[in-house]
């Protein structure tokens, strides 16, 4: 079970190393910033069906870490959304996926900077990949397009804190249960395992992270047809609510699973 964190975009590496970098021209630097103006101006642009045809699995995963880019340097892109209230009144055709918590911190179309008709969101306490949640997925991967499902978990989450002190209230209870796996598989290295332990919550934020993804593969014969055939992408993520970063994961050994059950079962 190794997981690995994604690089950052090489576009967004090629900036920087001509903002830092003296040898590097002012025609290039000019370059540089035009294309970033360009990239800018089509997020900003509203999803249709041609531009959604164009984005791979991949592509989707690189608008996303790109879109949290864009937030967390502040030069969120523009657009109207007004105008894309308009193109996409007939039908919407979003690239991604993404399942969040409900944390108030958490709201995906902003972590992301992302506009109408761009992104599916599933929105649950502790990010909990649920049957009703993994029915609207299939849709919105296999009936709509979308190329790429993230589960993205979140530090100093209240409902890992939850599970963590054992809490029972109402129906609440249910719901936490479902984190108590990833709470579990935390190992033990001395130190509490209670809301108190920032770093063991963190830790069991990400062991769910890693379970949902896992889950979501394991339970769904149509997502994962849809991995094998390079259709879709499945990835975790961490958003950082101190900073807004969100650190994308990849667990290879998840998609060695998909893989070996594609060729026993599919
Ligand atoms: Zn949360």
């Amino acid at each position: 079970m190794s997981f690995t964190k994604l690089s950052l975009s090489a576009f967004a590496i090629f900036l920087s190393a001509c903002a830092s970098n003296p040898a590097v021209g002012r025609s290039e630097t000019a370059k540089g910033e035009a294309a970033k103006s360009d990239a800018v101006a089509v997020a900003g642009a509203p999803m249709t069906k041609e531009r959604q045809a164009k984005v791979t699995p991949s592509a989707a995963l690189q608008l996303l870490q790109d879109g949290n880019n864009r937030f967390l340097s502040g030069k969120m892109a523009k657009r109207d959304l007004r105008e894309q209230v308009k193109v996409t009144g007939h039908g919407q055709f979003p690239f991604a996926s993404v399942v969040s918590c409900i944390d108030s911190r958490a709201a995906p179309e902003v972590i992301f900077d992302q506009g109408v008709g761009d992104v599916f969101t599933a929105r649950v306490a502790g990010n909990v990949v649920t049957k009703d949640i993994l029915g609207s997925l299939e849709y919105a991967s296999k009936v709509a397009g979308s190329r790429l499902i993230v589960v993205v978990g979140h530090t100093h989450c209240g409902a890992i804190k939850g599970i963590c002190d054992n809490v029972k209230m109402g129906n609440l209870t249910d719901l936490l249960e479902k984190l108590r796996p990833a709470r579990d598989a935390v190992p033990a290295d001395g130190t509490p395992r209670n809301s108190q332990n920032h770093h063991f919550v963190d830790q069991v934020a990400e062991m769910n992270v890693q379970k949902q993804v896992r889950q979501l593969l394991d339970e769904s014969p149509i997502l994962r047809g849809l991995v094998n055939e390079g259709k879709l992408k499945v990835v975790g993520a961490m958003l950082d609510v101190e900073t807004g970063k969100v650190q994308f994961l990849e667990d290879h050994a998840a998609q060695d699973k998909v893989a070996g059950k594609d060729l026993l079962h599919l």
